[in-house]
């Protein structure tokens, strides 16, 4: 691998020398290109001696309109190789030059700016992007970073500023970000100050109102202040805004209609939910424990062993074998073993974005770092076998 580190600055410096010999047509009197300096410094580079192959170019390269590119162009090659304190160095004697227009200067700005996030010094980093804030026209780049920058540090009021700078010059669809830092604002809040954060939630949904994270902090907040009715009413809502979170919203429903003792009303919801999303699992499972609670463990064993062989699934499995636990002394524990595993070891939630599949629900994808792209999923037959190898 190591000989494809020392392809890319090679690929730069042929580029510094189609500049170079670019600029020798405008003046003949230049010396060749493959000037012993240049031999020098590729020597340098080709000894692992980046430092001083740096130190050779810089000079050798003077900053002008024709070699600002390539200054750039090896800059953030050191950079992408994570020799970002290299990356820096040319960038700071970039800046330092006052031939550079005011575009190169604040694209160096920028480069350096992304150098500092790279190192994680991330103070620099924004006092540098909002420095190139207050220019006349600044880099759309500094807004990104500074959005950045702040959901690293989880100041979500500035987030939720940066975004809406974005959002009012960008084509980029940020609305349902928005709401997530007014969720996240109101998850950070709410043990400071509760009144405060029914307003969040109304700006959450201002800026995305298919917002499922918001309907369930708001059901949250009126469950906690004893009004199940309303936190039914919300929680009915995520059916309409993106019926994949239903799973999300079950057992807050069923706590809500257990406290209204009216579970019958919830069994009639399920029933006429699972007529129209009939493979919803989490759904038949509610209904069969709503069942269970309502009519006693046969009628629920009876329910699901109707169920199971049009809608099979492994969950459904294991709260069948469940119930009729004590019928079998000897096969049913053998089996809910298996199932118990299966259960434990699949993941319930994964990313529509990038694939990454977990145990608990995130609203920040922790591996793409989207947000909303997370949402609770099934555990699939197909992955029994993996699901059942010992774990590592
Ligand atoms: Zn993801």
């Amino acid at each position: 691998m190591e000989w494809l580190f020392f392809l890319l600055p090679i690929a730069a410096i042929s580029g510094w020398l189609a500049a170079r010999s670019h600029y020798k047509k405008l003046n003949n009197q230049q010396n060749s290109p493959f000037s012993p300096e240049y031999f020098k410094g590729l020597n340098y580079l080709l000894n692992e001696q980046p430092d001083k192959a740096i130190d050779v170019f810089i000079r050798l390269l003077e900053v002008n309109s024709e070699t600002v590119e390539t200054h750039l162009a090896l800059a953030n090659l050191f950079r992408r190789r994570g020799e970002t304190d290299r990356a820096i160095r040319i960038h700071q004697n970039l800046i330092a030059r006052p031939s550079l227009t005011p575009q190169q200067r604040d694209q160096a700005l920028v480069e350096l700016g992304l150098d500092y996030m790279n190192a994680g010094v991330l103070d620099r980093a924004e006092h540098l992007f909002l420095e190139l804030l207050t220019k006349p026209s600044p880099p759309p780049e500094a807004y990104q970073q500074l959005l950045r920058i702040y959901q690293q540090e989880k100041n979500w009021l500035q987030a939720i500023e940066m975004a809406k700078k974005i959002q009012s010059f960008s084509q980029e669809i940020i609305g349902p970000t928005i709401a997530q830092f007014y969720c996240e604002l109101v998850e950070q809040q709410l043990a400071s100050s509760p009144d405060s954060v029914l307003d969040l939630l109304k700006q959450a949904n201002k800026h995305d109102q298919n917002c499922v994270r918001a309907t369930l902090l708001e059901a949250n907040l009126y469950m906690s202040a004893g009004k199940f009715r309303k936190a039914i009413k919300t929680l009915l809502r995520i059916e309409q805004q993106d019926n994949h979170y239903i799973p999300e919203a079950l057992p807050k429903l069923l706590e809500c209609y257990q406290q209204m003792n009216d579970l019958s009303a919830f069994n009639t919801w399920l029933e006429s939910l699972l007529t129209i999303h009939s493979n919803m699992t989490s759904a038949r499972l509610m209904l069969t424990h709503v069942i269970h609670l309502q009519h006693g463990s046969q009628a629920a064993q009876d329910y699901l062993h109707q169920q199971l062989p049009k809608h099979p699934s492994v969950e459904g499995l294991h709260t069948l074998i469940s119930l009729g636990e004590q019928s079998n002394p000897i096969l049913i524990p053998l089996v809910k073993g298996i199932t118990n595993t299966m259960v434990r070891r699949g993941s319930r939630y994964s990313c529509q974005h990038c694939g990454f599949a977990g145990k608990t629900m995130h609203w920040h994808c922790p591996s793409c770092k989207k947000w909303g792209t997370v949402r609770p999923t099934e555990i699939h037959l197909s992955a029994l076998e993996s699901l059942l190898e010992p774990s590592k």
